[in-house]
């Protein structure tokens, strides 16, 4: 004989007093103007802001109830359904495969531009019951953007004024403004280099081991103008594109799990003041952006320079030597321990036949005499970055990361 089951031993569940998505509290009390709502078919109880989410994306897929004005479809039948899925069973289900670094609606609740993206991909898509999302080659390839920084944390203060570096207050700005700068943010490996300007060679600031950051106050996401903001150490970023902020949010918190876990990154090795160009492989003749900020180096003109990379895994370059000369001081010294080498964004320079070499600090960027010599310099020197940091499959599914070979 089946036992009788009410309402209340849905509710008297802790996992169905937290809103299934947004993770808010729930309060069953009919008395209340704000009651919750259950999906019908799914089988959850939500908060309202999720569930008008719910219902937009149609019945075929979640069937809303209130649980105020519509209690009576819950039936012996649909109780018994109920409590063999509920929140925490559906959420295991729907969420089975969301990889620790994924960003989650319960970071943000008040976000509507999160919600309208995350209850969709979750119910919809259903892309976090995918195997291959916990997947992610490491390291990730080179990413770059223009984020407003938002005027929160440190920031420089108007150089006129001659004062140095103040702290701002946090503040929440008006809706729908956006106040702070605009900078250009370059994601490489485990560095983070932060440019004024997107043509500037020398990065004004860099987090040089983003392992640093995997700890709660890392890289965090909150809610700004209905979007989100990305909070990267001293750095609140925003971006107009919701899908911008998250796929940057999960290619930093993977890095950042990830190189939590290796040893600090060495530090550039030495390079040496004198080079036989005769050793080590040479890549021939290319052009030099020049160094500097753009506002000193916009007139300057990008100077020719032989490319010889040593035996020490260092890029160096050179003035053109004389006839028979072989001992030379470099001009410069790339170390390629930590560097990447990329086709660079338009943003970086309109120039044909370029290459950008991404290092802690710098973004090299030179020109090649043409195509052909661009794939053959670029594949030299991807192979060198390969050879020192080899491409691996991390699984992110829980914090034990565990890498699969290629
Ligand atoms: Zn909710």
């Amino acid at each position: 004989m089946a036992v009788s089951v009410c309402f209340d031993d849905l509710i008297n569940i802790p996992n169905n007093r937290k809103c299934a998505d947004c993770n808010t509290q729930l309060i069953f009390d009919k008395s209340q103007l704000d009651n919750p709502w259950a999906s019908m078919n799914i089988c959850v109880f939500v908060c309202t802001n999720c569930c008008g989410v719910h219902r937009s994306m149609g019945v075929h897929i979640s069937q809303m109830k209130s649980c105020k004005y519509d209690v009576d479809v819950f039936n012996e039948e649909v109780i018994q359904k109920f409590l063999e899925r509920g929140n925490l069973n559906v959420n295991n289900e729907f969420e089975s495969y969301m990889p620790v670094f994924h960003i989650h609606l319960r970071e943000a609740p008040l976000s509507t531009k999160l919600r309208e993206w995350f209850i969709p991909a979750k119910y919809s898509s259903k892309i976090f019951t995918e195997e291959k999302l916990i997947y992610k080659e490491m390291p990730q390839p080179v990413m770059h953007q223009k984020f407003v920084w938002l005027n929160r944390g440190f920031a420089d203060v108007d150089e006129s004024s001659k004062k140095k570096k103040k702290e701002v207050v946090p503040s929440t700005p008006r809706s729908g403004s956006t106040t702070g700068k605009t900078i250009w943010v370059e994601f490489s490996q485990h560095f983070i280099n932060f440019y004024k300007n997107v043509s500037d060679a020398r990065a004004f600031d860099i987090i040089r081991n983003i392992g640093d950051l995997h700890s709660t106050d890392g890289i965090i996401i909150e809610q700004y103008n209905n979007g989100i903001s990305l909070t990267v150490g001293n750095y609140v970023l925003y971006h107009d594109d919701l899908n911008v902020l998250i796929e940057w949010c999960h290619a930093l918190r993977a890095a950042a799990l990830y190189y939590a876990t290796l040893e600090t990154p060495q530090l550039s090795p030495d390079t040496r003041l004198q080079v036989n160009i005769m050793e080590g492989t040479n890549l021939g003749y290319a052009k030099k952006q020049p160094g500097g900020q753009k506002m000193f180096s916009a007139f300057k003109r990008w100077d020719n320079r032989l490319w010889i990379v040593g035996e020490d895994d260092v890029l160096y370059y050179f003035k053109k030597p004389n006839e028979g000369q072989t001992d030379l001081n470099p001009q410069g010294a790339v170390p390629l321990q930590n560097a990447e080498i990329i086709v660079p964004v338009k943003e970086r320079t309109t120039s044909p036949n370029c290459l950008q070499i991404c290092t802690p600090e710098r973004g090299y960027v030179i020109q090649l005499p043409g195509k052909e010599a661009v794939n053959r310099f670029k594949e030299h020197i991807d192979n060198i970055v390969r050879r020192l940091h080899p491409h691996q499959i991390v699984n992110f599914s829980t914090e034990n990361l565990s890498s699969v070979a290629l």
